[in-house]
């Protein structure tokens, strides 16, 4: 449902951060981007969602050319999650999480129900958490909230950012196991980029392993760990 095609990003600077890469992701795969700090993860994510333009080769997303879609239709079917959650601060938490729906001029009842049906999906309860705001919440609830606010709209694909990575290893463990059981239900395409092989090798039905802007490997967990 993905496809690159000898996709490259050179910056304005001249800089090329990712070099003609060639994958294709199934609908309802996981993938982990996984690689040094640096070697085009967050570019890559960022192409997808054309927050990032990139400027070799041809991105498709079920059979369209990605630069010949509407961009604002494009990342309304894409959700997007990053390291710090990146909440309005000024937003309540069922605000937060509404924030597509709204875009898209869901009717008020519709958008309450499908906020109290996400929060009660990533366990936190809506009597003592819509009403709240973030700074109100923990870190990894924050986190969690970012999740909800990602499938509100229930986008085809979504893309996380090392979602996890401020969180303490506990919470972490905890979110990734959420995210598994999330995954299994939901049927979300997928991509996620870490630099941790332990939650790379946990989360990724494939993962693959980017070097200085190369795809180096493209491989289910067994496959990657067999190759010399
Ligand atoms: P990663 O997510 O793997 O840490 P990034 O995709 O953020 O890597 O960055 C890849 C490379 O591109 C890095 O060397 C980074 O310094 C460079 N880079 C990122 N953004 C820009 C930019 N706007 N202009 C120039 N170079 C950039
Ligand atoms: P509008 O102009 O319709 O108010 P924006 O241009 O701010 O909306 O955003 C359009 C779409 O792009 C929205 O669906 C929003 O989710 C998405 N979007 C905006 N910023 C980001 C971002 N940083 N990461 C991911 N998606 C974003």
């Amino acid at each position: 449902m993905i496809k690159f095609e000898h996709v490259g990003k050179t910056y304005p600077n001249g800089y090329q951060a990712v070099k003609s890469m060639d994958f294709e992701i199934a609908k309802g795969e996981f993938i982990v981007l996984i690689g040094p700090s640096g070697c085009g993860k967050t570019t890559t994510m960022k192409m997808i969602n054309r927050l990032m333009p990139h400027t070799e080769g041809t991105i498709t997303i079920n059979g369209q050319d990605i630069t010949k879609a509407n961009p604002v239709e494009l990342r309304r079917n894409i959700g997007y999650v990053i390291q710090q959650a990146g909440l309005f601060p000024h937003y309540t938490i069922e605000e937060n999480i509404a924030l597509i729906p709204d875009l898209k001029g869901w009717k008020a009842a519709k958008k309450k129900e499908r906020v109290h049906e996400l929060l009660h999906m990533i366990g936190l309860d809506p009597a003592l958490f819509a009403g709240r705001f973030p700074r109100e919440l923990s870190g990894g609830q924050q986190q969690r909230v970012g999740v909800a606010r990602a499938l509100a709209a229930d986008p085809e694909i979504v893309l996380m950012d090392e979602p996890f990575g401020a969180l303490d290893p506990l919470t972490r463990e905890q979110l990734q196991d959420e995210l598994i059981r999330l995954q299994k239900t939901v049927n979300k395409t997928i991509v996620f980029v870490t630099h941790d092989m332990d939650e790379a090798l946990k989360l990724g039905d494939r993962i693959a392993v980017l070097k200085d802007g190369s795809l180096l490997q493209l491989d289910t967990a067994d496959k990657l760990l067999k190759e010399p």
